[in-house]
């Protein structure tokens, strides 16, 4: 998620210590923050402050920037309140810190008395709190169906005793194990983790000896913690994780990968699920085929030839060997072979022959070099790499995003799928209530932006060439199908959409750009993904000349943006997530060309398909066909 203004947060505990530290680093975003806190001055100090942060974002609000409610966070009727008034205010809950916490009032050791006014007090404060503030959250994010995060405040005293207060660690270690368990959560765009510092300096810690503070490295700096309830906020590849924070050390997942390994059990099922990763099927063979550009061509198959090759050993020490599974068939599988996406004088493009061909794929680690201790063999990965038609790829691991199986329908997910996400959200800027035109819609990324549409509340439209994609298109919720073989498209956006089309997701080109240009709305953006009626003309791709463009758009304040996938790269994790949940939960289809396409020699014949107009949904080529048997499903 990204850090923007005009996300909400709610933090208990936020009038003092951490939580204070966090709603002031998160008002400066331009966020807008909700105080729940037992303190009323300092707490209403807090607001005024997130509220003056908040003045150079957004100005004219009509609802106030920051709020502060007094509570008792062990009162759950008045916490429940609290998150409702937030919610009230704020349309939604984007981001959820419980971090008011206690140290136990007087110690065990010598706690002569039932606990009431003592033990019993730290334990409501610093787990049952943190358990009915975190449902409360839940209940809140499933309720506004959007993505959110929750991140609760634990200590490094909950991932190890701490003699000195056993009630404190006992708490902190009971809010470490709750968060961990509800990973699952992560599948409806939950995202819950705990963040576990060792000392701060803030009045909790005055009550800790400073000799002990000391011995263990000393105080951790505040902006540490920040960075690293951030680090947790943006980085969706981090549900359900517990970071730990130590000058010593400085950040650390706990526990590490290896020390998991040590207590997991797969249940049955779970075996199953993951029967595929056999040792054998990860032995990495003395060589192996993979797709080359040996000329450059718009004609794919005689761009191309297989070739035998090695891998280089050794495994570079941060990168992984993936061995595929699925690669993905792109429209633009042509233009890379023609050379058109590297940059500079025929002569330099020419240089870089023969270079591998392929954008995508899915797969398993086979092998990783020394240095990569956070990936295992035999783990599910998605690549977005050069060179994914092949058997066997080594990338550096920063390019890996791990994916829960490395089925087709995830393959269609990157490329396409991406497209669709990011383009509508940061090129189309979509919202809802507007008339949404989608071309080429039933093809590999066409079908995710009509759906994604349809998900954010707008009226779709589309167009495709067909009787079966047309029957497709209706089963994704399409509004308006316009099947060009049977209908004229230009005078049925003229007749049934007089006022124009606000958002037009186009990716024909030609005249199918002309008749959407000239069918848009006042405002209207027409986002040019691309055009693929162009991509094979007889002397390969020729530009084209609009005149009258800027005096058009001009006239009716619209845009033409164009969008490219590779710019977005440091959106695809959190957009890949996105897509994932809803494919999980059932609110987002993925449609496969039935046609199958087998081994790394149906490639140039996948190709050809996918430009033949046939195709229908993401064409895939299963690289390994013997996980094409497997019973497979997310
Ligand atoms: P696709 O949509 O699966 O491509 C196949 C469909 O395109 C066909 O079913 C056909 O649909 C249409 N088509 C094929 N050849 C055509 C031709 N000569 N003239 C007119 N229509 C033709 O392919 P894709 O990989 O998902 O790509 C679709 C478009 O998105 C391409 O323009 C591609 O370059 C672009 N793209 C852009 C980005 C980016 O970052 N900008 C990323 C991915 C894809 P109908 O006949 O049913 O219309």
């Amino acid at each position: 998620m990204e850090l923007r203004p005009g996300l909400s947060a709610l933090i208990t505990g936020g009038a003092s210590g951490i939580g204070r530290a966090l709603s002031l680093a998160l008002a400066r975003k331009g966020i807008f923050v909700t105080v729940v806190d037992f303190s009323e001055e300092r707490g209403k100090e807090v607001a005024s402050l997130n509220e003056k942060e908040n003045a150079k974002f957004h100005s004219d609000l009509k609802f106030p920037s920051a709020l502060f409610i007094r509570c008792d966070v062990t009162n759950t009727r008045d916490v429940a309140a609290a998150f409702e008034k937030h919610v009230q205010t704020y349309g939604g809950l984007d981001i959820c810190i419980n971090s008011a916490g206690i140290a136990s009032s007087v110690v065990f050791y010598n706690d002569k008395t039932d606990g009431e006014g003592s033990w019993r007090r730290a334990v409501r404060v610093n787990l049952i709190a943190v358990i009915d503030c975190t449902r409360l959250a839940i209940q809140t994010m499933q309720t506004a169906g959007k993505p959110g995060v929750i991140i609760n405040i634990g200590s490094a005293s909950g991932l190890y005793p701490m003699y000195g207060d056993p009630i404190y660690s006992a708490t902190k270690g009971g809010v470490v194990l709750f968060t961990r368990s509800l990973y699952p959560y992560r599948r409806q765009g939950i995202r819950i983790n705990v963040l576990c510092p060792e000392f701060v300096d803030t009045e909790l810690s005055a009550k800790v000896d400073p000799k002990f503070i000391q011995s263990s490295g000393g105080f951790i700096p505040m902006e540490m913690v920040v960075d690293g309830a951030f680090e947790l906020i943006k980085d969706e590849s981090k549900a359900g994780k517990c970071l730990w924070i130590t000058e010593r050390r400085g950040m650390e997942y706990w526990p590490t990968p290896m020390e998991e390994r040590k207590y997991l059990v797969t249940s049955s099922q779970a075996k199953q699920r993951f029967s595929y990763t056999t040792k054998s099927s990860l032995e990495i063979p003395h060589t192996f085929r993979k797709i080359v550009v040996h000329t450059l061509s718009h004609n794919f198959r005689n761009a191309t030839e297989i070739v035998h090759t090695q891998l280089s050993l050794p495994i570079k020490p941060h990168h992984v060997v993936v061995k595929i599974i699925y690669a993905g068939v792109n429209a633009s599988d042509v233009n890379f072979s023609s050379g058109r996406y590297f940059s500079g004088g025929s002569k330099d493009i020419a240089s870089r022959l023969p270079f591998d061909a392929g954008f995508e794929a899915v797969g398993l680690i086979a092998a990783v070099g020394d240095l990569v201790n956070d990936l295992r063999i035999g783990t599910p990965v998605a690549i977005m790499t050069f060179g994914s038609y092949a058997e066997f790829t080594m990338v550096h691991k920063k390019h890996i995003l791990p994916v829960a199986r490395p089925d087709p329908e995830v393959v269609a997910m990157l490329t396409s799928g991406l497209t669709a996400s990011i383009a509508l959200e940061k090129a189309a800027l979509m919202d809802s209530g507007k008339v949404v035109l989608v071309t080429a819609a039933a093809g590999g990324t066409g079908q995710f932006a009509v759906q994604l549409a349809k998900l954010a509340g707008n009226k779709v439209v589309a167009t495709c060439g067909g009787e079966q994609k047309a029957a497709l298109l209706k089963a994704l919720g399409v509004d308006r199908v316009i099947d060009y073989r049977k209908e004229d498209v230009k005078s049925v956006l003229k007749k049934e959409f007089p006022k124009g089309v606000d958002i037009i997701y186009e990716s024909v080109g030609g005249e199918m750009f002309d008749l959407c240009l000239n069918a848009l709305a006042v405002y209207g953006r027409l986002i040019v993904i691309g055009m693929i009626s162009q991509y094979q003309g007889e002397h390969g791709w020729q530009p084209s000349n609009y005149t009258g463009l800027c005096e058009k758009i001009l006239a009716k304040s619209q845009t033409v943006a164009g969008f490219f996938l590779v710019q977005y790269s440091h959106l695809w994790k959190e957009h890949l997530d996105r897509l994932f949940d809803l494919y999980s939960s059932g609110k987002l289809k993925v449609s496969l060309d039935p046609r199958k396409f087998s081994g790394i020699s149906s490639v140039a014949d996948a190709v050809e398909y996918l430009h033949s107009g046939r195709s229908q949904g993401k064409v895939v080529v299963c690289i390994d066909p013997t996980f094409d048997q497997q019973p497979s499903k997310l």
